[in-house]
């Protein structure tokens, strides 16, 4: 009998490590209806990181055959370094976190992690080495600590612990009577919305990813809560090679480097201070910012 169940164990266990990548992948993009078409080349090894750099080597991509969506796109996000991606919409910012995942591959150009091609190593080596933290996570209807322990097979309860406040989430814990038990009920909506974004970063916490790829878009959440989870996600990213898709300027003038995207092209890169001096493209969305904000301000008021 146990040779009966155990492909179906290894079935199961298969299906976790897809399907824990891709729910958040899912929420990220939604993304659940595209087929996934690259498959992994003949005898490819697994990835293999240390503290990794990624790199854009002239990537050209599009979705559909006459369009072509990324020109030629080049940039190194430096190992341990912390990048942030600007750009109208429609730029191609997510599409550059689609092609990290290697949901599609570029029609030309590559694209490095630590060196290695992804398109020459496995999928899942490729996805272990990767942590998102999307804007609107996918949580099961069971308990914070299960939802917090699939980030990673076998995590134990010190394990979840130790995410749990690395994503400031122990506060929260310690109110609750059943602590890491309780029920997040259907889709978590027995937790506000900060609270369930504080899961998801303490489920990419567990799973210690040396990259991450993080959206920054929290529209969902009020004005102090989005920047107490922007402190949490910076100390996350910290010492992680990290790319944010950022949708609000404000965000991210600390990052060590943002590359302003501009249909599919680099129009820009520097850090905020460099970027504003050029008084380009990125001066602009600066400006236009403030004075929305300013705007906003005053009818407040
Ligand atoms: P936003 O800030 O609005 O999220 P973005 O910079 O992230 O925009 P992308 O989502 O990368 O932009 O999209 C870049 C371009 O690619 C857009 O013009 C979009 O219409 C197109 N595009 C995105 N996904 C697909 C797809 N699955 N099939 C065809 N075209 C697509």
């Amino acid at each position: 009998l146990m040779q009966l169940f155990r492909p179906l164990d290894m079935l199961g266990m298969v299906y976790r490590t897809i399907n824990q990548g891709l729910i958040d992948m899912a929420a990220m993009f939604k993304l659940l209806d595209t087929d996934v078409e690259v498959r992994d080349a003949p005898g490819a090894p697994a990835l293999l990181v240390g503290r990794p750099s990624l790199t854009f080597d002239n990537v050209v991509f599009g979705y559909e055959k006459d369009r072509t969506i990324l020109h030629g796109l080049s940039f190194e996000v430096a190992a341990g370094s912390q990048v942030a991606i600007v750009g109208p919409s429609g730029a191609g910012k997510s599409t550059i976190a689609r092609l990290v995942f290697r949901f599609y591959d570029p029609w030309s150009g590559r694209i490095l992690i630590d060196g290695q091609d992804i398109k020459e190593v496995t999928q899942e080596s490729l996805r272990a080495a990767l942590g998102i933290v999307p804007q609107d996570s996918v949580l099961f209807n069971e308990s914070i600590g299960y939802n917090i322990a699939y980030g990673r097979d076998g995590a134990g309860p010190a394990d979840i612990e130790a995410a749990a406040r690395g994503a400031a989430l122990l506060p929260l814990i310690e109110r609750l009577p059943q602590g890491f038990d309780t029920e997040v009920g259907e889709r978590g909506l027995k937790l506000s919305g900060g609270e369930k974004q504080r899961v998801a970063i303490a489920r990419t916490l567990v799973k210690n990813p040396p990259i991450l790829l993080l959206d920054e878009a929290t529209s969902a959440l009020d004005t102090r809560t989005e920047q107490d989870i922007l402190a949490t996600l910076h100390n996350v990213a910290e010492g992680r090679t990290s790319l944010s898709i950022a949708h609000r300027l404000s965000t991210i003038a600390d990052a060590d480097n943002i590359l302003v995207l501009d249909q599919g092209r680099l129009a820009e890169q520097g850090t905020h201070h460099d970027l504003l001096r050029r008084d380009g493209l990125y001066a602009e969305m600066w400006a236009r910012q403030q004075s929305e904000r300013e705007r906003l301000s005053e009818a407040a008021e």
